[in-house]
């Protein structure tokens, strides 16, 4: 995002409103997350309200999005957004060979490889491509980009890529329940739309856990935000920043809100940073004189009415308390899989919810609920020509390269499945 854009390159939508309103927060993060060039106008009086046409700051009607055409929408849905920039669509076939849900990493490959490989393809999603990575300002391990490459511009990559072969992407829009008969996999999704397929591959990752502490739930948007914030960074200066996490893209995210703001507090539960973060990351942080790195300390309470105000930590060693004036906490502690359809629908998981694929649907060598002669492949759940790729499966690496490889390593088995007749 930029505040600022080349006559040649204008932005797309200017979103007026109010940071610190989860509706606003909602909607820069999608446009960002979606690679859309777009302006955000803080609307921070009742005058700079009344010239777009509003009574007040505080007017229900925030956001507002003004489109390059002059199309004008009062607090749109995220729907609506995206029917504005012609992304959503009903499927256009009535069957396709492959559906991916998910367009993450894991789903964007599986599409990619699918579709250019001659399948009919459909990919799901509920929100935004590029899943947890699209979070992510800038990816450094991932092969091919020595200079780093920031999450949503990795996944616009791969949309415009699995498009260019025939993907067919379907934004904004949920599975939420999946009916598996011989040879035809229907996903039904949120908006009571249906989805038909020879095959399916489930490449829906997992979700951030939510901080457990009082307020969450009411901050969430407001000053409390899950993932590195990349969309935020530019919206923080000259604040000082909260991250909350012990692991890689907490570390991550620290390191880019350093270049921002004046002073970030990295929260970590436990005693250091060595076993869950990677050596160049520490060696950044260390060297950062802005960054204070908060070992063996949890986050106890948050204030605010309206907004976050301040983040009440606690060190569990000595017991002493320090509260943290802010309006920015950004929570990065991983996540679980939400599988709960797969109950229903007879598939496979694990006590923590991962689908179960491959070798580890076999006890003693044998596949327990598992229909066919054939063994399952790598990648298959214990229901016949349902895959499961990149973070939602059991045993998997939680890495961008990973989940791509799998989704690639799955439209080989799908290819596999369906030959298979
Ligand atoms: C902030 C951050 C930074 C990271 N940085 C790095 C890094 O530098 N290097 C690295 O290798 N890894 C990094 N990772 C990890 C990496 O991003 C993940 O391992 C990777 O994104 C997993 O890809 P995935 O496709 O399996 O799942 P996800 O990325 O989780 O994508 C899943 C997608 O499925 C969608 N979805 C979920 N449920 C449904 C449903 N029911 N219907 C339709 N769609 C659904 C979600 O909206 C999402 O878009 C980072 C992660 C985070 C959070």
């Amino acid at each position: 995002m930029a505040d600022e854009h080349p006559p040649e390159n204008p932005p797309v939508v200017k979103v007026f409103g109010r940071t610190g309103s989860p509706s606003c927060y909602a909607v820069r993060d999608f446009l960002y997350r979606n690679d859309i060039r777009f302006e955000w106008v803080e609307i921070r009086t009742d005058d700079q309200a009344r010239a777009i046409g509003l009574e007040s700051a505080a007017d229900d009607r925030l956001p507002v999005c003004v489109f390059s055409d002059g199309t004008r929408m009062e607090q749109p849905t995220i729907r609506s957004i995206a029917e504005k920039l012609g992304w959503f669509h009903d499927p256009s076939r009535s069957q396709y060979d492959l559906a991916i849900y998910g367009a993450g990493p894991a789903g964007l490959s599986a599409a990619v490889y699918g579709a250019s490989e001659g399948l009919k393809t459909v990919v799901v999603e509920r929100w935004a491509v590029g899943g947890q990575a699209g979070s992510s300002p800038k990816i450094e391990n991932y092969l091919g980009f020595p200079q780093g490459i920031s999450g949503a511009e990795l996944a616009e990559r791969a949309r415009e890529q699995a498009c260019r072969f025939g993907a067919e992407i379907l934004i904004a829009r949920e599975g939420i329940r999946g009916e598996f008969s011989a040879g035809k996999r229907v996903g039904y999704l949120s908006d009571g739309s249906r989805v038909v397929a020879r095959a399916a591959i489930c490449a829906t990752g997992i979700d951030y856990y939510r901080l457990p502490v009082p307020d969450e739930q009411r901050l969430r948007g407001a000053g409390v935000y899950y993932g590195a914030g990349a969309s935020e960074a530019a919206l923080c200066v000259g604040h000082p920043v909260v991250v909350v996490g012990g692991g890689n893209s907490a570390a991550q995210a620290t390191l880019h809100f350093s270049r921002y703001v004046p002073h970030v507090m990295l929260v970590v539960r436990g005693d250091s940073l060595k076993r869950t973060v990677s050596a160049y990351l520490i060696d950044r942080l260390y060297a950062a004189n802005n960054v204070e790195v908060l070992t063996h300390t949890e986050v106890l309470a948050l204030e605010g009415d309206q907004v976050l105000d301040a983040v009440v930590v606690k060190n569990n060693q000595t017991g002493e308390q320090r509260r943290i004036d802010t309006h920015w906490m950004f929570v990065c502690i991983g996540g679980a899989p939400r599988t709960e359809w797969a109950v229903e629908a007879g598939v496979r998981r694990d006590e923590a919810g991962y689908l179960l694929t491959g070798p580890d649907l076999l006890e003693k060598g044998v596949a327990t609920e598992w229909p066919l002669e054939r063994p399952p492949y790598y990648l298959e759940t214990n229901v016949p020509g349902l895959f499961a790729a990149g973070d939602v499966r059991h045993g998997s690496v939680k890495r961008c390269a990973s989940a791509v490889g799998e989704g690639a390593m799955a439209v080989t088995f799908v290819h596999r499945y369906l030959a298979d007749g």
